[in-house]
């Protein structure tokens, strides 16, 4: 299983563009800081971590909708990461997002065929009215919605529906990667098990790479084949499903996983608490990111950023103290 995506350093520094002057410094935020990963072809890589830790932000950046600051992006072999608009035409086609909020993202003017052939037209993949339709009607059975309501519009559907139509329009140019930004955090709990099976089976039978990010650990360990945790910008932990819930070895990842409900009523883990607050991306600690709110920092932490390193077969952690699973390598 060779990568369809890699970042190799990436990060995104946002500043608010005002002058540096009458003793006020320009406020910058390092969203996401020095991120290098892969995701494989036709695997589900889920990223958690607590909100505004930078995962929307790496979701985007990985597709090019917003530029990285310094760094580099390979997609299916092919460095990405200069490519001018009429360049990434094709990578367009091959990389799609499905987003949070399913109602913001179709506008409401449109009736559903026409949001759902919108890429089928800009990628040329349609020739006729007719063909069009056709496509449309495919795509909503695909997505389990009856072909006849394409030309309802966005308010007529609930918002299960809506995402179903978004996924519709995500799959309909044959996607091989798909960035899902928290696609069910905005529906009801008893509509979002549907949205999941439903990308699940397509995921399945279309064989697409998927970035699922996510804050909710139960929905992540019921999707992922791999969990990358992120803290402040940064990748903190990332290795197999199984390795990172069952042998994690970042205290963040310790601590966030501690909260995710335990499917094995026998195996009960007691609730980490942290202490304190989320540092301000706009000043990050020293060291490792983690040390303010850290239960296990030493004086190292506060002056050495941890590398990423193996703790065990596809597993890796930054911290200074993460050790080799026993129980997973050799
Ligand atoms: Fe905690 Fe230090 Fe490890 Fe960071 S490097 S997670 S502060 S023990």
């Amino acid at each position: 299983m060779n990568a369809i995506l890699r970042a190799e350093g990436v990060s995104k520094v946002f500043s608010d563009g005002g002058p540096v002057s009458f003793g006020k410094a320009r406020e910058v935020v390092r969203a996401v800081d020095d991120v290098s990963f892969e995701i494989m072809r036709g695997e589900t890589l889920a990223l958690v971590g607590e909100s505004g830790c930078g995962k929307s932000t790496l979701g985007r950046l990985l597709l090019r909708l917003i530029d990285p600051t310094s760094g580099k992006l390979e997609y299916d072999g092919q460095d990405i990461t200069a490519l001018s608009r009429h360049g990434m035409h094709d990578v367009r086609r091959k990389a799609q997002m499905v987003f949070q909020d399913p109602y913001g993202s179709l506008s409401p003017r449109r009736s559903i065929a026409q949001i759902i052939a919108e890429p089928l037209d800009a990628f040329g993949l349609v020739k006729s009215s007719k063909e069009r339709r056709d496509r449309v009607a495919e795509l909503l059975t695909q997505v389990g919605l009856p072909p006849q309501f394409m030309d309802r519009y966005p308010r007529q559907f609930s918002g299960g529906q809506r995402q179903r139509i978004g996924i519709a329009r995500a799959i309909s140019v044959d996607p091989s990667f798909i960035v899902a930004d928290e696609p069910v955090s905005a529906l009801d709990v008893s509509v979002q098990a549907q949205i999941i099976n439903l990308m699940q089976d397509l995921q399945e039978q279309k064989g697409f790479s998927f970035l699922f990010i996510a804050h909710d650990l139960a929905v992540v360990r019921h999707i992922a084949d791999r969990v990358a945790v992120m803290y402040l910008g940064r990748i903190v932990e990332i290795g197999p499903k199984k390795s990172v819930y069952g042998a994690r070895q970042h205290p963040y990842t310790q601590a966030l996983l501690s909260a995710a409900p335990e499917p094995d009523p026998d195996k009960k883990s007691r609730r980490i608490i942290l202490e304190g607050d989320v540092p301000s991306p706009t000043n990050m600690p020293s060291g490792c990111a983690f040390h303010t709110r850290c239960p296990l920092a030493k004086d190292i932490c506060r002056t050495e950023r941890p590398p990423l390193t193996e703790v065990a077969p596809g597993q890796r952690a930054a911290c200074h103290f993460a050790k080799p699973n026993p129980i997973l390598v050799g």
